[in-house]
């Protein structure tokens, strides 16, 4: 099952209790990495996290909050060891910035294979040294520059069905290929279908995370369903809203908005103006447009069943 950490809540500049957006996600020990801004590497250990799990990055768009944390990033992954490829995606016209981040490491113990992605419509991919339960999807955005939201959907297994396996008097060292989808012959001759001995297709679990965007009506079905729903929220004022659009940004209203139409099971608000001290102070207004919102804040974790 999927554990995820917001490892930041910050936008635009790191404050001293507040890192900047990053999402962590992690499944069977391996982990991939949504936004790298600059001292995304100190909130691993501020959280206790292992940079070590970490396989892929995924890069929503070229501004420094974003990005600007991978030469350090990458610098300390080498530090522990790492040596299996490291693979980071982003969208098409962020891959020189990339590149020239990656040229101010001075080298590093290991491959890195950046990976573009289109920015004029979604895709949908996995991640050779992840789980191959694990979907990724991309939106393009609104913003002011091209910006990627990202979705992570892990497949769920439909329930084993021992009873049937019992009642079908199938070897105990079948359970396990069974259960995982695969048909077997057996020793005595018999051919079993995964279906004998499985319950129903079960829904994955989606994990959305949009910022750095308008509140456009595509991230409605982007989001549809999510059991978590990560969400840019700059400021929590109307008063701001003049200025947002402006900016190509949203305010933490529009995300709650956004939450309620995905039918999404639960809202972390992220990105946060730097100016804006306490998001908190928002919550009753927020919670009255959709009550499964959390304020988020740095460090925030879930595991996701
Ligand atoms: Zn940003
Ligand atoms: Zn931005």
């Amino acid at each position: 099952m999927p554990d995820i950490t917001l490892l930041g809540t910050g936008g635009m500049l790191p404050l001293k209790d507040r890192f900047l957006t990053s999402l962590y996600v992690e499944h069977e020990g391996k982990a991939l990495l949504i936004d790298c801004g600059e001292g995304t590497q100190v909130a691993f250990a501020q959280h206790g996290l292992k940079l070590s799990r970490v396989k892929a990055i995924c890069i929503t768009h070229l501004h420094a909050d974003h990005v600007t944390g991978l030469p350090g990033l990458l610098l300390s992954l080498g530090n522990t060891g790492a040596c299996e490829k490291l693979r980071i995606y982003c969208g098409t016209s962020t891959v020189m910035t990339i590149k020239y981040l990656l040229m101010v490491t001075g080298g590093l113990p290991f491959d890195v294979e950046i990976v573009p992605l289109s920015e004029k419509k979604g895709t949908a991919f996995q991640i050779p040294a992840l789980s191959p339960e694990l979907t990724v999807r991309t939106l393009p955005l609104c913003h002011r520059t091209p910006c990627l939201g990202y979705q992570v959907e892990l497949a769920k297994k439909p329930v084993f069905l021992p009873d049937k396996a019992k009642a079908l008097a199938i070897p105990v060292q079948f359970y396990k290929t069974l259960h995982a989808g695969e048909d077997v012959y057996l020793p005595d001759g018999r051919f079993i279908r995964s279906a004998d001995v499985t319950g129903e297709q079960r829904a994955p679990i989606r994990i959305t995370y949009t910022t750095d965007t308008l509140p456009i009506g595509e991230i409605i079905d982007f989001a549809k369903d999510s059991d978590l729903f990560i969400c840019e929220g700059m400021w929590g004022t109307e008063e701001k809203r003049e200025s947002m659009e402006q900016k190509r940004h949203m305010l933490m209203q529009d995300a709650c908005r956004l939450a309620v139409r995905a039918q999404a099971k639960r809202l972390w608000l992220t990105h946060y103006s730097p100016a804006e001290k306490e998001p908190a102070q928002y919550a009753g207004l927020l919670q009255s447009i959709c009550p499964d919102v959390h304020i988020s804040q740095d460090g925030d974790h879930i595991t996701l069943k």
